[in-house]
């Protein structure tokens, strides 16, 4: 089995939902008391939280760059950021590393393609939603259509993951909010929707709509075990 490298802490709430969906999934098809090999390196996300909110994204490459060198150097074979938003330094942390990178929206793309969706929703932050570091892999690379929210439901998105799911709360009036913006992304014609921030499966899961949603933190777990094995 090959040993998962996670840069996690962004925030740690999601991060563990990836260490326990990873060591289900090894659990899962290994048995018994099987166990991911996994290691590890959670930043302090206030620090990066302020440098993304100031526009600081070189800032934050140099901070995760360390932290990913210090999870190779931990003996990791291959590395998860465990965040949709800080992909956007994907390609200088991929520089520094000699492990390859499991890119989370690659991940979610290969589940879109086999199921064979071609327009899709996402919800993220609003560096996720409305920059081009991940639509534009999801389109460029896998030829999707990618809808996001209007201005005022992006707001929504984004202050709900910052101000609530990322402090570990899940609130009943903000999934009602989440779950008529992913309804309206429906409507405009998405046949399914990204859950493109880590946090979100906190708030809103598959039982609680018809819609097809797929949760990227479960999706790049998953990814991640098979890559393990
Ligand atoms: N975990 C979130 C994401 O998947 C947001 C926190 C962050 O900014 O990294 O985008």
């Amino acid at each position: 089995m090959k040993t998962i490298g996670l840069l996690g802490g962004m925030s740690w709430e999601s991060t563990v939902g990836y260490y326990r969906a990873i060591n289900e999934g090894i659990k899962d098809s290994l048995g018994g008391l099987h166990s991911a090999k996994i290691a590890m390196y959670s930043v302090d996300f206030d620090t990066i939280e302020q440098l993304q909110h100031s526009g600081d994204w070189e800032e934050t490459a140099k901070i995760l760059c360390t932290a990913a060198m210090n999870v190779q150097l931990a003996g990791a074979d291959f590395l998860l950021i465990c965040t949709n938003t800080m992909h956007k330094v994907a390609p200088q942390i991929e520089n520094t590393l000699n492990i390859p990178l499991l890119h989370i929206a690659d991940a979610t793309a290969e589940v879109l393609v086999t199921k064979g969706i071609k327009k899709v929703g996402l919800l993220g932050t609003a560096f996720t939603m409305e920059q081009d570091f991940y639509k534009g892999r999801l389109k460029d690379k896998y030829g999707l259509t990618v809808l996001v929210p209007d201005q005022t439901d992006r707001e929504i998105v984004h202050s709900v993951i910052y101000q609530e799911l990322c402090l570990g709360q899940s609130i009943p009036s903000s999934k009602i909010e989440f779950l008529r913006i992913i309804e309206s992304l429906a409507n405009q014609g998405a046949e399914a929707v990204i859950l493109g921030c880590t946090e979100i499966g906190m708030l809103v899961e598959q039982a609680d709509t018809n819609i097809t949603l797929l949760d990227t933190t479960y999706i790049h777990a998953q990814k991640a075990v098979e890559w393990a094995i």
